[in-house]
């Protein structure tokens, strides 16, 4: 979603100021920042004091969800060097708030409506492109700041995003990834998510679509259907579980119990047998005991998935939990049980890729070199499985049938045939 904003900022800035990914040739550094664990905020502070450190002369602005989060420690503060502080609803007003050439600017509002439904974001050219289908988010998950960050839910208007996505087909872009803290909850007037689903996978030239997340506690199964009915609509759904005990999915205010959980992921594989399901947990959230963190493990180890982010819990200021229950679960603690959660899903997702050998995949080519290779290229098969094979004069957005020989953990490797 940050990505997606800094291609918004950089088009409502336009032509007025010149873009450098290079610190020492900028007048003005703009930080579009995240809250949504401790560790980014504390990067993005030591980050201030490093680019004032080089170039007392710079202009820094913040930006995005820390803006909203610390708008009181950033702008009243005086002792932070920061001169313009933006929210993710504030955009529209830096033009104005960076031209007036000495002054400070400060604008945290949060909107009912802002979308940046007119503004088509300036993209580099490539493969995939993010489009915001909503802002926002109601649901109030008790660890979770993103609605005080990001305000209430509001979608765009199908038109507008069917738009959007004809003209990045025109601009070369092979793939859309539809983004919203909760896409289930899309709704339009009278189009829903499954709808918007239906009317994008009809764009001509398209590849594929994936979107990120839809919430558990919603999931239409018209939704399914449509997923599986659509070849351009990728099998892959991440479906954040966050916790496997019913207590502590309670008091995450997550809006569905285990066997609920259990339920659904039955229901998309009974509709779906080939969708690779894909989410986040928590560990150590305040009182979680052993049993309830056994818990956890017993739904990873029924469910199998095919890759999860696992985050100890770390409270944000300003949230139901961080105000109503001590983080009392001790760092140790929380370490082991990440270490443990992180080796058993190592194991699985090992087991489930290297099920895939011998299988052919498409593959649509991201890159063409990899991190470890320039003689490699690299893609993501419908799963959004990474991929990796050696480089035949192959282009970026070419689709290859690819025969896969070789998995590990977190990459398959492959051949074309
Ligand atoms: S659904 Fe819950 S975790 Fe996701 S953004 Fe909304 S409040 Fe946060």
């Amino acid at each position: 979603m940050n990505e997606y904003d800094t291609e918004i900022l950089k088009s409502i800035l336009g032509s007025g100021f010149l873009f450098t990914t290079d610190p020492g040739e900028a007048d003005i550094v703009l930080l579009n920042t995240c809250s949504v664990r401790e560790n980014a905020e504390r990067k993005v502070f030591a980050r201030i004091y490093q680019l004032k450190h080089e170039n007392p002369g710079l202009r820094i602005g913040i930006l995005g969800c820390m803006a909203s989060h610390f708008k009181d420690k950033l702008f009243e503060q005086k002792s932070l060097p920061v001169d313009f502080v933006a929210g993710p609803d504030s955009y529209r007003q830096l033009p104005e708030m960076l031209a007036r050439s000495q002054d400070s600017g400060f604008d945290v509002t949060l909107s009912e409506f802002e979308t940046y439904e007119n503004i088509f974001p300036f993209r580099e050219k490539g493969v995939n492109a993010w489009i915001a289908i909503m802002r926002g988010c109601n649901n109030f998950c008790s660890f979770c700041i993103v609605p005080y960050t990001r305000g209430r839910e509001r979608s765009r208007s199908p038109q507008s995003i069917l738009q959007e996505t004809q003209q990045l087909v025109r601009d070369g872009f092979c793939q859309v990834t539809l983004l919203g803290q909760n896409v289930n909850s899309y709704r339009y007037e009278d189009t829903g998510f499954p709808a918007l689903l239906k009317k994008i996978s009809r764009v001509e030239g398209l590849k594929r679509i994936r979107f990120t997340s839809p919430h558990p506690k919603d999931f239409p199964s018209e939704l399914l259907t449509v997923i599986a009915d659509n070849p351009g609509i990728c099998k892959h759904i991440h479906l954040p579980l966050q916790a496997g005990s019913d207590r502590i999915l309670k008091k995450m205010r997550r809006k569905y119990t285990r066997q609920q959980y259990f339920d659904l992921v039955g229901k998309i594989r009974d509709v779906c047998p080939e969708m690779v399901l894909t989410t986040d947990i928590i560990v150590g959230f305040p009182t979680e005991s052993d049993t309830e963190f056994w818990d956890t493990v017993d739904v990873v180890e029924t469910v199998q998935f095919d890759s999860a982010f696992i985050f100890k819990y770390s409270p944000r200021e300003g949230t139901a939990a961080a105000k109503n229950y001590p983080d009392d679960i001790p760092e140790t603690v929380k370490t082991e049980r990440i270490i443990q959660l992180n080796g058993l899903q190592k194991n699985i997702s090992l087991t489930k890729n290297r099920a895939h050998i011998g299988e052919t995949h498409q593959v649509l080519i991201e890159a063409l070199e990899t991190k470890k290779s320039k003689a490699d290229v690299q893609g993501r098969n419908d799963g959004n499985k990474l991929v990796i094979l050696t480089n035949n004069d192959y282009r970026l957005g070419d689709m290859l049938n690819v025969r896969i020989t070789g998995a590990t953990a977190h990459v398959l490797k492959g051949i074309t045939e």
